[in-house]
């Protein structure tokens, strides 16, 4: 069943404050991370965060981007996703990961991590203010650290399903909405989200990663009334350019480039998210050094 692949779509229960979202990514998780040489475990962990930041863009509702990362100072580095939304266009999204050493393919992730961080940057491109959230990793999936993130820093009750077999990457997210819009209606059944995240617990992984969303909402909470909305598409896009690399090289300064230049003949550079690769000779670097640097923004941090 490939017709639900690079997917976001929004569900809501009728009546109640409570809403979900459900993703799937094929062939955006495949161009991402397919020009990337990563150990097995590591691409499954990506893949899950991939489509764990779909779900979260998805109900962010802005334009502009989101980064999600993973840091810490073990034998893992850094996990990133950056996801670019523009209105009704699919959701952009590029993935990377750094790590040191040997990773053994029954390894679990939070073996390899230490000192762990959440990091969320959002930049909103309407011009409104970048924000960028640091927490402890809590949990032992990416599924819980999100969880835990969302109700500590957010006080949003959200639980999150994810699921990546290297190929496919699925994920639902379900989200209680403050009580205040519809109270009656929300007396008159205190209980579902209890009842909704239990019937979601049920699911497995098969079914979230192959089944189409209808079929399996349907599966799933037969008894509820769930209202699905139209799908919208994800797509892989790396942000990259000749003008990027050139800016962040001048940022390097002019020693720095001419030590490269004098030892290698020519600066190189390879894109860590798609691997393109930029390379810029004795001519080239000369005119970068005659461009003007210009500091890129920094996010405000709370
Ligand atoms: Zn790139």
């Amino acid at each position: 069943m490939e017709n639900n692949q690079d997917t976001l779509q929004r569900f809501i229960f009728e009546s109640s404050p409570v809403r979900g979202n459900l993703v799937h990514l094929g062939l955006t998780l495949q161009m991402a991370l397919n020009k990337q040489n990563l150990p097995s475990g590591l691409r499954q962990s990506l893949g899950e965060l991939m489509a764990a930041s779909a779900l979260l863009a998805a109900t962010l509702k802005m334009n502009g981007s989101m980064v999600l990362q993973i840091q810490s100072k073990g034998t893992l580095k850094l996990l990133v996703v950056e996801c670019t939304c523009d209105d009704d266009a699919p959701l952009r999204m590029r993935a990377t990961a750094k790590w040191s050493g040997d990773i053994d393919e029954q390894q679990h992730l939070f073996d390899l991590i230490t000192q762990g961080q959440f990091i969320i940057t959002l930049d909103p491109k309407d011009g409104n203010q970048a924000y960028q959230g640091i927490v402890p990793l809590e949990g032992d999936s990416i599924a819980t650290i999100l969880e835990n993130y969302m109700l500590r820093s957010e006080q949003i009750d959200t639980r999150i399903w994810l699921c990546c077999d290297g190929n496919t990457a699925a994920g639902m997210l379900l989200q209680k909405l403050p009580e205040t819009m519809n109270q009656t209606t929300v007396e008159h059944d205190a209980d579902i989200w209890n009842r909704v995240g239990h019937l979601a617990n049920t699911m497995q992984d098969e079914e979230l990663l192959h089944l189409p969303a209808e079929t399996l909402l349907t599966r799933l909470f037969h008894e509820e009334q769930v209202r699905l909305f139209a799908a919208s598409n994800t797509q892989f896009f790396c942000s990259c350019s000749r003008d990027s690399v050139a800016s962040m090289l001048r940022m390097l300064g002019d020693e720095e480039l001419q030590s490269i230049l004098a030892e290698q003949g020519q600066i190189e550079v390879n894109c860590d998210f798609c691997n393109t690769h930029y390379a810029f000779d004795k001519v080239d670097a000369t005119q970068l050094l005659m461009t003007p640097v210009v500091a890129p923004s920094q996010p405000n941090i709370h």
